[in-house]
Parts: C-alpha cells; structure tokens; sequence
C-alpha cells in the first residue's frame, strides 16, 4: 500500500498555503488572534491589520519596515516550532510505508517533523529561502541567519538600512521565495522535488494507492485536489480520502472508493 499524502489550504490571493485552515493551522499555527497580537501589536496598531497572512501585502513605504515586519512573520512561521504534534503523529502513520508528500505549504513542518526530504515536494516555495526579486537568476537564498539578525536589531518597526537583503549577483532587493506571482524562481531542489514526484506516480500508477488529501480548500483546486481526484478515477484500486473541516466531498465518478471526513486534521490523524 502506498500513502502520497498531502496538505493544501488556499486564498483566493495567493498560491502559496496560508495555513489558515489546513494542517499547519490544525498543528497550531494559526495566523490571527493570540499568535498575531503578540509578535505584532506594534504594527495593528499602526495599520489596523486583521491578521498576519493580509498585513504580510502591505506595500511597506521603506524595505526597512517590510523587513522588520517579515523577519518577525518568517521567525515564528518556519523557525518556532509548531504548537501541536500533528505532523509528528502523520509521520507515525507513514513513515513504514512508500509515501510521498505533495504540498502548498511553505513552513517547513514537514522537514521539521523529520519527514524523509526526498519524500517531499513543496511547490509553492518556502518561508525560510529568499531570491532574486527581478529575479536575474534561478537560485534560492537560506535566510535563517540574516533573519534572526533582523529580529534582534530591529527597532521601532524598522530593521537598520545595512541588514536589508539584496541580491549577491545584481543588487536588487532580495524577495520571498513564495509563488505569488510569475517572478516565482524554481530552484534546482525543486526541479529535483517535482521529477520526484512524477517518478514516484509512474511507479505507482497501476498499484493500490491512497490519495490522502489533508485540509486542501476549494479555491483553486488545480495542484493536489483535482489531480487526485483524475488519478483515483484513471486507477480502479486507488482510494481517495480527503479530511476537511467544512469541506470534505468526493465526486460522484470515484464515491465509492472515497472516505471524506469533515473534521480537524490532527484529532483525526489521532483516531487512526
Ligand atoms: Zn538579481
């Protein structure tokens, strides 16, 4: 038996998960309320931000504030760990068996839970990697220390002028590796992530498999659900389960070979 398994929770604004309701938001990463308040009182105060996901398009009038506002957002996204062990337990679930992970989310959860990287394929970018805002070349950037420095030296909502990131081959501003829009750079890990992916469906393709879709919304359905739902059809000893809280159905072409369940991912995951 085999587990492709995976996360997608969408806004109609990006392509990149926000985890709002997914299963980094089930793992505790919640982007408004509590979490939101304490990191960035400053800044609602300021502009009346509802939460941390929207604030994060404000157009910034320097790169100082943009990136005091972001190493805080980044820091505590990707670099604290998430509240609740709901990755951990998934890996429990998978771990003796042939999975792969196909995901939107860009917080790094899975790696940190230990899942097997090769087994892993992010799509829409990741919080802890930056590029080439123009971009003038297909490389990603680790921005873990330049981070944590413009978390510590920020002051009044600004970062100091010489910590603003730019690119090391022609001086732009350095930007988030995040798919929002067509300047999104595909990385060599990526390539690598996606002929991954296509080389573990081929082997799988006439196999039992299960299509584990975990908190992917209906807004734009196009990278993990729909996918899903034409290979569970195209492979009659596939089985779709979806878990959702508010959003769990299958088509009527594969229903008998789907298990939809409206509830939240990690007590769920717990059950099994
Ligand atoms: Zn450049």
């Amino acid at each position: 038996m085999t587990w492709p398994v995976s996360d997608r929770s969408w806004t109609a604004r990006t392509r990149w998960s926000s985890a709002r309701r997914g299963l980094s938001a089930s793992a505790g990463f919640t982007y408004s309320g509590e979490r939101f308040e304490k990191y960035f009182g400053d800044f609602i105060g300021k502009y009346g931000f509802h939460d941390m996901y929207s604030g994060g398009f404000y157009p910034f009038e320097t790169l100082e504030e943009h990136w005091a506002y972001w190493s805080r957002y980044i820091y505590i996204n990707r670099y604290l760990d998430a509240p609740k062990p709901v990755y951990s337990t998934l890996l429990k679930l998978v771990q003796d068996r042939d999975y792969f992970v196909l995901t939107t989310n860009v917080d790094h959860c899975f790696q940190k839970a230990g899942f097997d990287k090769h087994r892993l394929f992010y799509t829409q970018g990741d919080y802890g990697l930056w590029q080439c805002s123009r971009p003038c070349h297909s490389k990603t950037y680790d921005n873990e220390e330049a981070v944590r420095a413009m978390l510590a030296q920020q002051n009044s909502m600004k970062i100091p002028g010489e910590l603003v990131p730019h690119c090391p081959v022609c001086g732009a501003p350095m930007s988030m590796n995040l798919r929002a829009d067509g300047s999104f750079v595909e990385d060599s890990g990526w390539h690598k992530a996606a002929r991954r992916y296509e080389e573990f469906l081929r082997r799988h393709e006439e196999m039992r498999v299960l299509f584990l879709e975990l908190g992917v919304g209906g807004n734009t359905p196009g990278i993990i659900k729909y996918p899903f739902w034409r290979m569970t059809y195209q492979n009659p000893r596939a089985v779709y389960a979806c878990v959702n809280l508010g959003e769990a159905w299958a088509p009527k072409e594969i229903a008998e070979r789907s298990v939809c369940i409206d509830g939240d991912i990690g007590e769920t995951l717990e059950c099994l």
